[in-house]
């Protein structure tokens, strides 16, 4: 998964690109769910918040490292759920 640092200038613009509705308004700024977040896989080939972050805040979550193979497993099972 990936998260949003305090960097983020809650330009608004990174949460309707995310294909798996991970990205929210947090307490002060955007957060991520990484429970939803497949970085993308299954959907596009990059990350679609970090394309169009402005101020380039959104990293890897350093406590969520996943493989391809989970993030694609995690893919899955939000479709399912959808
Ligand atoms: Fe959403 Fe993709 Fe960004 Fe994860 S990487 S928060 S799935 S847009
Ligand atoms: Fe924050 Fe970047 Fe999302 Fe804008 S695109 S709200 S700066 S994380």
């Amino acid at each position: 998964a990936l998260k949003i640092t305090e960097e983020c200038i809650n330009c608004d613009v990174c949460e309707p690109e995310c294909p798996n509705n991970a990205i929210s308004m947090g307490t002060e700024i955007y957060v991520i769910d990484p429970s939803k977040c497949t970085e993308c896989v299954g959907h596009f080939d990059e990350p679609q918040c970090q394309q169009v972050c402005p101020v380039e805040c959104i990293p890897l979550n350093l406590e969520y490292i996943e493989t391809r193979t989970q993030l694609l497993e995690k893919y899955h099972k939000l479709v399912a759920h959808k």
